[in-house]
């Protein structure tokens, strides 16, 4: 899978109305976990915040959250915030509009509901865009880590976040089943790099 630390080139002109970072905010950074809850991995990652007092953002996808339902209450109950990532992780740039849509509702309807939206994959069509923009903030990131690439080492995602993150930054991290033994070595350390800072959630 081909993917940039940073986003392309031409999102932040094509979606501007879309979150990607926050200038003005004051040692402030935006961890987000994308694809849970997943039990083993959402619950670790809610103790290894607390232990911070660092507060986050779940892009939770809606079959995980009806699949596990305690982990969503825990989510809120412990004062993250959530977002909608669809209920079956729908890819936009792979299914029509009105497919990516049902998937978006399915997801509010069936789920959980949210304001804020982050597209599976990054992927999301124009038109899809404007769609959705009209119900949610969507929010795309600054800096990727990585975790859910395979063929990269806990050390070299540690490093994406290390040398891209800035002040305001929106840091994508994934509370997957796939990414949780990578994202379980460079979690804490990310929390220790940026101790001077305010983890808020969006
Ligand atoms: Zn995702």
């Amino acid at each position: 899978m081909v993917y940039t630390i940073r986003p392309p080139f031409f999102y932040r002109l094509l979606y501007s109305d879309a979150f990607f970072r926050f200038k003005q905010a004051n040692k402030k950074l935006f961890l987000t976990f994308d694809d849970g809850p997943i039990p083993g991995v959402t619950d670790w990652v809610l103790d290894e915040l607390k232990k911070h007092n660092a507060k986050a953002t779940f892009f939770c996808l809606g079959k995980n959250v009806k699949a596990y339902p305690y982990l969503f209450d825990r989510i809120k109950a412990e004062g993250h915030a959530v977002g909608n990532h669809t209920y079956n992780h729908t890819n936009g740039w792979k299914v029509g509009f009105k497919e990516y849509m049902k998937d978006v509702e399915k997801c509010a309807n069936e789920a959980f509901e949210s304001s804020l939206f982050r597209p599976p994959y990054g992927k999301i069509k124009p038109l899809q865009f404007k769609a959705v923009n009209k119900s949610y903030k969507v929010v795309f990131w600054d800096v990727i880590a990585g975790d859910f690439d395979l063929s990269k080492t806990p050390e070299q995602c540690l490093n994406n976040v290390l040398n891209y993150t800035r002040n305001g930054s929106i840091i994508v991290l994934h509370d997957s089943k796939k990414a949780g033994p990578t994202l379980k070595e460079i979690l804490p350390k990310i929390l220790e790099a940026y101790s001077d800072y305010t983890f808020s959630k969006l």
